[in-house]
């Protein structure tokens, strides 16, 4: 991304708007509203893509909840489970808590299920997850959200959190990034 250059300018089509968004986060709302609004949950944001996910939210959920983040990545290829990496914790024990783990997308399904298994180990009451997009074309593993905000094709995307190169996460839309944008080196 050129200095100067407005971010939007870099985008060739724009796939969730901020509109539809807010109308995703809304409904994701009321649905944990009515599962997990008497349980005093602890929501777990997945770093870095879902910082703007939970922040909208959080904000729509009127009950008692604890909101805290974990930052984990995968260095394998995206083919096999059990190389995902615990970079920042969570900040307190979920034992016995019921866990709604928030995340901004659901490609292979290799990060959140390992995420899962990994949580699940603590012994929590329960573990739910959140997930804003879902590509179902690209599952490499067997796994499926419990809340699904919405499902796009399976493209790379960026914004409202999801980035490139650590740019664009300030976009207030999902997009696609021009093609010379997301792949300089080989055109
Ligand atoms: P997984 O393949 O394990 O389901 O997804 C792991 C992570 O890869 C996601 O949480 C997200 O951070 C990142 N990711 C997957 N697809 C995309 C995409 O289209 N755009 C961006 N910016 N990140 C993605
Ligand atoms: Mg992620």
């Amino acid at each position: 991304m050129g200095r100067g250059r407005a971010p939007r300018d870099d985008v060739a089509e724009v796939l969730v708007t901020g509109q539809q968004l807010a109308e995703v986060v809304d409904r994701l709302a009321r649905r944990l509203t009515a599962d997990v609004g008497d349980k005093n949950p602890i929501l777990i944001g997945v770093l870095t893509g879902a910082f703007v996910f939970m922040a909208d939210l959080i904000r729509r959920l009127e009950f008692p909840l604890e909101a805290d983040f974990i930052c984990a990545r995968s260095y394998g290829d995206g083919t096999a489970a059990g190389d995902l990496v615990i970079e920042m914790d969570v900040g307190r024990d979920i034992a016995g808590r019921h866990v709604v783990i928030v995340d901004d997308i659901l490609d292979s399904g290799q990060t959140l299920g390992e995420l899962v298994r990994i949580l699940q180990e603590r012994s929590p009451a329960s573990v739910r997850t959140c997930c804003l997009l879902d590509k179902p074309q690209a599952r490499t593993v067997e796994f499926e959200a419990d809340y699904v905000g919405i499902q796009i094709p399976d493209r790379f995307v960026v914004g409202y959190g999801l980035d490139l190169g650590y740019h664009y996460r300030n976009l207030p839309f999902v997009g696609v990034l021009r093609p010379e944008v997301y792949r300089p080196a080989q055109d």
